[in-house]
């Protein structure tokens, strides 16, 4: 069917070490535009399917097996994550994977490595520290000496500094105290509405990611068991017993 989604995710089967099958038929998009959030437990495959679309999974002896992928209506299975970054879909890895012995600022000047010596890396660096001042503040830090927060904040900026179109944000919420989170969520929620950024967010915390994506898909074991808008699943029954606590 035609369609105007950035992200398609169409029927992917992903394995790892060449039997361990992990993703079971994985469907679903992503608008131009969008704030998406995938859902789901522990194990469920948010982090495989974002490295499925970034293609780190390879880095992972993970692959797909079936099913494609597209980015803006061009098939990006087979692509290096390095190519996936020039067409503007890049990664933030759980955990946040900051280089620990570069400052800040090194960090976030290495996002800009696929553009070469573009002249205008200097007013992104600018850009991103006026979304996150704190990092500002904390430029000549060395990363792995700066605090949880701070690190989730230098991975996020140093994808920016990619000039995405696509981020995928693998568990923002992890480890970080609920005032940071929103914090983080709100500089999310900018970007989206200022620079037009589209997010596709892993998410373990539920009642947070509903709240500021318009529309989310759940994950079971490696498979979209259920799919709405965010208001939607937030208001949902099942979604509310087994993912809000609040049944
Ligand atoms: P989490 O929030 O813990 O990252 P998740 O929903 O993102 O959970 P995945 O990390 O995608 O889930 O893991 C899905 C399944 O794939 C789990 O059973 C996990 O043990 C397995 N898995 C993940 N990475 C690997 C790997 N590198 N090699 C083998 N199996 C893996």
């Amino acid at each position: 069917k035609a369609s105007s989604a950035l992200l398609q995710v169409n029927n992917i089967e992903a394995i790892y070490d060449h039997v361990i099958l992990v993703l079971k038929g994985v469907s679903f998009e992503v608008p131009e535009g969008g704030i998406v959030a995938l859902l789901g437990a522990n194990g469920a495959g948010k982090s495989t399917t974002l490295k499925s679309i970034s293609n780190l999974l390879r880095a992972e002896r993970g692959e797909i097996t079936k099913g494609s992928i597209q980015l803006a209506g061009q098939r990006t299975n087979d692509l290096t994550a390095n190519e996936m970054v020039k067409r503007g879909c890049v990664q933030v890895m759980e955990g946040r994977h900051c280089f620990e012995h570069l400052t800040v600022e090194e960090n976030l000047l290495t996002g800009a490595y696929t553009r070469g010596g573009a002249s205008d890396v200097k007013s992104d660096l600018e850009k991103v520290y006026d979304y996150f001042p704190r990092l500002r503040e904390r430029r000549s830090s060395q990363a792995g000496y700066t605090s949880g927060g701070e690190q989730q904040m230098c991975a996020i900026g140093r994808a920016l500094m990619a000039r995405p179109k696509l981020i995928l944000l693998d568990e923002p919420s992890m480890g970080l105290a609920p005032q940071l989170v929103e914090q983080i969520f709100e500089i999310v929620k900018q970007l989206n509405e200022n620079e037009g950024v589209t997010f596709l967010l892993a998410e373990q915390n539920t009642n947070v990611a509903l709240r500021y994506s318009d529309y989310g898909y759940i994950l079971e074991n490696g498979r979209v068991v259920l799919d709405g808008a965010a208001a939607d699943l937030a208001n949902n029954e099942d979604v509310k017993e087994f993912y809000l606590g609040l049944s």
